[in-house]
């Protein structure tokens, strides 16, 4: 669900961030080695952005991610060619344009980077929604490689002891399965390893998140839209721990040279839902031209939430939990309480939802929070209808028209 296209700093040019940089350069060395990993030897896994990644790095597979391939199409302006394509082969425009773009890029090796390395097996958890099952089906239909689901139940009310011993069996079963499709035995040392590095790359992202608590905020959401890609790609790696380390120390440099995302912060918002990729940047400068910072949203920050579920000394046992309870696998309640905890954090004004036609687990539950926050925090919230990669599905008349009369609401208010 990351993307790696380049956010624009508003204002001068002494406020773009400096690890960006850095950061293309990781992304890029990773699919280098992804596409050249049969060369080398390796195996390819693909895998859901909330799948546990962690055993395959223990087993020194690479995980590719679709859905972050299908961010990039997005930000690249290739998503409506892809979808279409998809369409034309018989699947709905109803379906998630991650799925129709990536399985438009798989029979084309469409894309920014000319589609994605093949991959030698598929790793399919369903903690985001329904739609990964049959999206992976198809793949491994069409690829012919073996395809192993991890179920994750929805986590309604509370994480039970039902819920503990059926996800932790699978377990045991993804363990089994990566050592017969790697021809090896299962290495317990180097997932300590690795579960010790993604507890640690999850707590610098919450740290980096965190640092828009200060006002001004030294980044926006649109900034972690783009830096969110090394945590869904790369958790449970010393390169991710290190560049998280990097951006931390900037941020906190910012905040000391007194460097603001939006040059005149005025107004602080929340973004819910995935990005719409391909109008970043446009969406950023439109907020900044009234002086508003997203200063936090709830799709980044899911890639923290699950830290202090985790346990880096017993980090198998712990993924249980941290895998399930994820923000896209509970109760609107519980999403709502969130949403809630993030308002009060980030001191915002106002909550930006994105209604994303591909999204629906993300999308079916915002009206009943937005009541939940009109009744507990009474702040206006905006409604935004758009597809996070499928332009088709974006107004720009319409959406400023909106963005313009919640931002007269908000500043009236604040008056
Ligand atoms: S439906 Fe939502 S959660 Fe599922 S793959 Fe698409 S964007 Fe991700």
């Amino acid at each position: 669900m990351a993307e790696t296209t380049d956010v624009k700093q508003t204002g001068a040019e002494t406020q773009k961030i400096k690890s960006v940089k850095k950061m293309k350069e990781i992304m890029t060395k990773y699919y280098i080695e992804a596409k050249t990993a049969r060369d080398n030897g390796k195996k390819v896994a693909w895998i859901t952005s909330g799948g546990p990644v962690e055993p395959l790095l223990a087993m020194d597979v690479i995980p590719v991610y679709p859905e972050n391939h299908s961010a990039m199409i997005g930000a690249s302006h290739m998503g409506v060619d892809l979808c279409e394509y998809s369409e034309e082969l018989g699947y709905s425009g109803d379906l998630c344009s991650y799925a129709r773009s990536d399985i438009g890029a798989a029979r084309t090796q469409g894309g920014p980077i000319g589609g994605l390395p093949e991959p030698d097996m598929l790793v399919c958890c369903n903690n985001i929604c329904g739609t990964v099952m049959k999206w992976y089906e198809v793949q491994a239909r069409y690829y012919r490689v073996p395809l192993f689901i991890f179920d994750t139940p929805i986590v309604h009310t509370e994480f039970n002891d039902e819920i503990k011993k059926y996800v932790r069996s699978q377990i045991q079963e993804y363990i089994a399965f990566l050592g017969e499709q790697c021809g090896k035995k299962f290495d317990y040392d180097k997932m300590n390893e690795v579960g010790k590095l993604s507890v640690e790359s999850q707590k610098l992202w919450k740290a980096v998140l965190e640092t828009t608590r200060h006002k001004p905020a030294p980044m926006s959401a649109f900034d972690a839209f783009f830096h969110l890609a090394l945590i869904v790609t790369l958790r449970g790696t010393q390169e991710c721990v290190d560049y998280y380390t990097m951006l931390c120390a900037e941020m906190e440099e910012r905040i000391r040279d007194g460097i603001s995302a939006v040059p005149n912060e005025k107004y602080r918002l929340l973004w819910d839902n995935l990005p719409v990729w391909y109008k970043t940047k446009w969406l950023s400068d439109k907020f900044a031209s009234h002086d508003a910072c997203l200063v936090a949203d709830t799709y980044t920050s899911a890639w923290s939430g699950q830290v202090d579920m985790l346990n880096e000394n017993d980090f198998l046992e712990s993924m249980v939990e941290g895998y399930t309870a994820i923000y896209l696998n509970i109760g609107s309640d519980k999403m709502a309480d969130l949403v809630l905890g993030m308002i009060d954090k980030y001191d915002a004004d106002g909550v930006v939802m994105h209604s994303n036609r591909s999204c629906k687990p993300y999308s079916l539950g915002q009206y009943d929070i937005q009541k939940i926050i009109m009744e507990k925090r009474d702040i206006p919230t905006l409604f935004i209808e758009a597809d996070m990669v499928d332009e088709r599905s974006f107004s720009e008349s319409q959406i400023e028209t909106r963005i313009d009369a919640f931002m007269e609401v908000i500043k009236q208010r604040k008056a």
